[in-house]
């Protein structure tokens, strides 16, 4: 009965059988938060969530990749592509918050792996922040929790990540959890030290992973979440493939094998953070 908190059936690599990955995602028990990116995959996660209530939920928001056009190139991503760059509308958003399919703001906040063309550090920097305290703002209004999205710059793989606890410090808010958890253990410590929630994808299970293996052995297990990031980032397992919600299994028990407790314990906590985390019924 595993909830993937985080997938993106909503996303294009889904357009020619999202209806039989959905029906073996429901006949398989489970429940699936799908996660906007920008105005078109937010519209359309909340779309989703209508057609099966109760089964899929929604979270909207505006990524910081997509605030510029940047190329987007990487092993775990099935196709590079071009980001189509994007202002932040608090209406346009403020309207998809309202609807009670709804059940989080994100994904959003720093990214500085992927860096824009033709824009210098400072002021990409600066504007992923000013639209991240506008996210923050967003989902204290709505009274909702937070995705949090976070990928530091190769050279300084922990800068990033306490540039958003900071932002997010200075603002009080704590309803968030740290998505797609890839950094190191005090990283970890941090963020769940001042009150946030982890998740872990499929990177959870690769065997050189070891800095995010110590960090899913130390988290409570209260505290974690699981989820795909599909069509990214498939586990072990399956890599290669597109990556979807029934994979989510894999990533609970690798969690179950590092923390040295059974399955069962992994999926029925998990689940029970998640529902309380989103306020799923
Ligand atoms: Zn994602």
């Amino acid at each position: 009965m595993l909830i993937d908190t985080h997938c993106h059936l909503n996303f294009s690599a889904f357009k020619d059988d999202i209806g039989d990955v959905i029906k073996r995602t429901i006949d398989g028990g489970m429940r699936v938060i799908n996660v906007g990116s920008q105005n078109t995959t937010s519209e359309r996660a909340v779309k989703l969530a209508k057609e099966y209530p109760g089964k899929l939920f929604a979270a909207v928001a505006l990524h910081p990749i997509h605030l510029h056009s940047t190329f987007v190139d990487e092993d775990e991503v099935a196709i590079p592509f071009q980001t189509r760059a994007e202002e932040f509308d608090p209406d346009f958003y403020g309207k998809l918050a309202q609807e009670k399919e709804t059940v989080a703001i994100g994904e959003c906040g720093l990214d500085y792996f992927h860096v824009p063309q033709d824009v210098d550090e400072q002021s990409f920097k600066k504007k992923q922040k000013e639209v991240f305290l506008e996210h923050i703002e967003l989902a204290e209004k709505h009274h909702l929790p937070m995705i949090l999205h976070c990928r530091s710059m190769k050279s300084d793989p922990a800068a990033a990540y306490m540039e958003l606890l900071d932002v997010l410090q200075h603002t009080g808010f704590t309803r968030g959890v740290l998505h797609c958890f890839s950094s190191t253990l005090n990283v970890a410590k941090a963020f769940i030290n001042a009150g946030f929630m982890v998740s872990f994808t499929g990177i959870v299970t690769f065997p050189n992973a070891k800095e995010v293996h110590e960090a899913a052995k130390w988290i409570p297990l209260d505290r974690l979440m699981v989820e795909t990031d599909a069509p990214y980032l498939a586990p072990q397992q399956v890599r290669g493939k597109r990556n979807e919600p029934l994979y989510v299994r894999y990533i609970a028990e690798k969690v179950a094998e590092l923390k040295g407790v059974p399955l069962e314990d992994v999926e029925k906590q998990t689940t029970e953070n998640a529902e309380r985390f989103f306020g799923l019924e």
